[in-house]
């Protein structure tokens, strides 16, 4: 039997990994625009990094990590997310001590340890970025703004933005004690993780993705009546900024993050009509998790979107089919003498920025046609002998089937130009 990948895991093969790096490309460009810089940290770290980063109570900690022993007995554990790591190489870099906000964006494979379906899988992508050092709402506003943009870039211009506060430690106390006591008659009809978690933090029952622990406990307390009035003024801000920069969304009180480092906003977002699984991606706020994992106090935000997801939305929303994969010229050699000259008006068109490429199967003038439009190149360039005689190339329009002559000197303008007219004819 052939080896297949693992499961939960695929290849990206060609031509779908063009739409990868245009979706990554047009991610990129919005990061920048925003002042966001790249950070690259390792595929694997201590576990304990995301024990204490992630929470040893979430179901990526406690279920879904690949986790495993090096040579030397360390355990290591594959990432399966970027905030933890982030947070440690902003300490172990000092980057706290340099200009703040620190904004970063990040980009590359996750892995869980998950049931593999689909659209989700064990090595999957992320792109997300982290704000460090600003507690300001202008920044949990203006983080939000850059992420519905980042799906405009994208061709998905209908979303669904949910947004709620989870509040800040002080004022989560009062309302965690409301929770458990409405919780408490209904503990019975709780999930098994949940009826174990709800006492110790009943936050996690309205995080279950379980359907039937949100039907037990209808009509529970809103985190939203118990905000402090900081915590009150900043969801505010928040909401009124969105509003007046024409960002929609809607108040959802079940969007709560269980843990004790989130703080203040949390958010997702769906794309509508791509299935049960509409979010692609989500953040918040988590002014506790630096000081945390034992760095300073320093507040931060951040989202991540689910690039899987993405595509799939992208699919379903038709704006993947105009990316143009592969070369613009094809240089057919019509006498086998003339290769050299084909590989050095192949080495000079390369050289300009043009993509171009020739036979290497020993194919008769005829079937180098065929392959050319099968290559999908708009220009093919003939090289025979009337041309090395007279020092020029025949190029012919692949689709319009018009052929011209450029001299040899002007090879290089003569073609942009003509890929230029192609392209504003297809236009
Ligand atoms: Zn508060
Ligand atoms: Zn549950």
């Amino acid at each position: 039997m052939p080896i297949k990948a693992p499961r939960g895991t695929y290849d990206i093969m060609p031509p779908v990994s063009r739409s990868w790096q245009v979706l990554e490309e047009r991610l990129k460009e919005v990061a920048r625009l925003y002042g966001y810089q790249e950070i690259r940290t390792p595929l694997f770290e201590y576990t304990e990094l995301f024990e204490r980063g992630v929470g040893e109570g979430t179901d990526i900690v406690s279920k879904e990590m690949y986790t495993f022993y090096d040579k030397s007995g360390r355990s290591l554990t594959l990432r399966p997310e970027m905030t933890a790591s982030c947070a440690r190489a902003l300490i172990e870099h000092s980057a706290h001590t340099g200009l703040l906000p620190i904004k970063w964006f990040y980009y590359g494979p996750m892995f869980r340890y998950d049931r593999p379906q689909s659209g989700r899988y064990r090595q999957f992508h992320q792109f997300g970025v982290e704000v460090f050092g600003s507690a300001s709402p202008m920044v949990d506003a203006e983080v939000l703004m850059m992420m519905v943009q980042m799906l405009k870039a994208i061709g998905l211009k209908e979303y669904r933005l949910h947004l709620n506060s989870v509040g800040c430690p002080s004022c989560r106390d009062s309302y965690r004690q409301a929770l458990l006591d409405h919780i408490k008659p209904f503990c019975k009809e709780l999930c098994p993780d949940c009826q174990q978690r709800y006492q110790q933090n009943p936050l996690r029952v309205l995080d279950c993705k379980n359907p039937g622990c949100h039907q037990a406990i209808t009509g529970y307390p809103r985190l939203l009546d118990h905000l402090c009035a900081d915590c009150a003024r900043h969801y505010q801000r928040v909401q009124e900024t969105l509003k007046g920069h024409g960002i929609s969304f809607l108040h959802d009180d079940q969007l709560v993050r269980g843990l004790d480092y989130y703080t203040n906003t949390a958010f997702e977002i769906h794309i509508p009509g791509i299935g049960a699984q509409s979010a692609v991606g989500g953040g918040g706020r988590y002014n506790g998790l630096v000081k945390a994992i034992d760095g300073p106090d320093l507040p931060g935000i951040g989202f991540a979107l689910g690039l899987e997801r993405l595509l799939l939305a992208m699919q379903q929303n038709h704006t993947l089919n105009q990316h143009r994969n592969g070369i613009e010229v094809f240089v057919a050699v019509m006498e086998a003498q003339y290769e050299d000259i084909a590989i050095s008006i192949l080495q000079e068109l390369r050289a300009a920025g043009i993509a171009a490429d020739k036979d290497y199967m020993d194919r008769k003038a005829r079937a180098q046609m065929k392959y050319a439009d099968k290559l999908g190149a708009p220009l093919v360039l003939l090289v025979g002998d009337e041309e090395v005689k007279a020092g020029f190339v025949t190029v012919r329009n692949m689709t319009s089937k018009r052929q011209v002559a450029i001299s040899r000197a002007d090879l290089i303008p003569g073609i942009k130009n003509l890929l230029q007219q192609n392209e504003e004819e297809q236009a």
